[in-house]
């Protein structure tokens, strides 16, 4: 498949990143969101982590505004036809998502493929939105974009093997490395990380060790990069909260229950980093 257009619905934090990485990559972009300002925003932040690689001499300077060139924005959906793959990497909502995929299907050429960065929603459900479930595939991005090396490529039922290759050429091609995951709640990764975290809420809850002595013993112990709940505080305290939710709705599976204290952290606001408080006050010491 000839993939020249990439389209990109949603132009948030995930949105702006994968708009920003398929530029570098040559690849002319079509940026949609709802206003105006949105977009302006996404630019502006593509701009300035352009900036920073460029100070920290990983990008020449004249290669900034030859890959701001490659990035169109539009609020208008139409201007989505003439794109070959498309990454809905709008709010998380299957609502939001459904609405999206049904207008989108009317706009775009038969054979375009269809990718979603849903975190939490089910490929196959969100690929029986259209009337061709068959070009509806997953492509899981982590946060930063421009920063983290994974996307997971997720398979739905109609997922066909063409559909499945392309996103993972195009993966390849934006320099990212592809893993092959089946539809399932949670991919591999959150499935994983964030019953993990949940845990050392647990071990936390229950008074065994404070908070930096938990992270203190992954990090020394388990020689992870970073304590699970400084990752959490990362990732948002709530955002951790609607994964485990998802996991125990779906599984029903005990193992999948939310802590208390994470539900406590959520209704009191302590959301983390973007709070400014989460299970550390940034930037100083553990509060719980
Ligand atoms: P965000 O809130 O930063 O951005 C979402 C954007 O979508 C907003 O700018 C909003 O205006 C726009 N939007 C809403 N409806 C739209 C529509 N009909 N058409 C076009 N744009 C529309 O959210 P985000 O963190 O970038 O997350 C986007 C998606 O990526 C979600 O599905 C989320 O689950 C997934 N995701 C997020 C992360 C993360 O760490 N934030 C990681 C992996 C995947």
């Amino acid at each position: 498949m000839n993939m020249k257009t990439i389209g990109v619905i949603g132009a948030g934090q995930m949105g702006n990143g994968i708009a920003q990485v398929c530029a570098a990559a040559e690849l002319d972009v079509v940026l949609r969101d709802l206003s105006e300002e949105a977009l302006e925003k996404a630019l502006a932040t593509i701009s300035t982590n352009l900036d920073r690689s460029i100070k920290s001499g990983k990008l020449e300077a004249k290669k900034k505004q030859e890959i701001l060139a490659h990035i169109y924005t539009s609020t208008d959906i139409g201007a989505l036809v003439g794109c070959d793959f498309i990454i809905e990497a709008a709010t998380e909502s299957i609502d939001i998502k459904q609405c999206i995929l049904a207008e989108l299907e009317s706009v775009i050429a038969h054979d375009a493929i269809v990718a979603t960065n849903t975190s939490s929603v089910s490929i196959t459900r969100l690929g029986a939105t259209l009337k061709n479930p068959d070009r509806m595939v997953g492509m899981h991005f982590f946060n930063p974009v421009p920063v983290m090396p994974l996307v997971e490529i997720i398979r739905g039922v109609r997922t066909t093997d063409s559909v499945f290759r392309a996103a993972t050429t195009l993966a390849v091609k934006i320099g990212k490395t592809p893993i092959a995951v089946k539809n399932s709640p949670g991919f591999v990764v959150n499935r994983i990380l964030v019953p993990m975290i949940n845990e050392a809420v647990f071990v936390l809850q229950d008074g065994l060790a404070n908070a930096e002595e938990i992270d203190a013993g992954m990090k020394l112990g388990a020689n992870h990069p970073i304590g699970p709940l400084a990752l959490a505080d990362l990732i948002g305290i709530d955002v951790c909260l609607a994964v485990m939710e998802v996991l125990y709705r779906d599984f029903h599976d005990s193992k999948y229950r939310p802590a208390r204290l994470l539900r406590e952290m959520v209704d009191a606001g302590q959301l983390g980093r973007k709070s400014g408080k989460g299970f550390y006050e940034y930037g100083q010491m553990p509060v719980v």
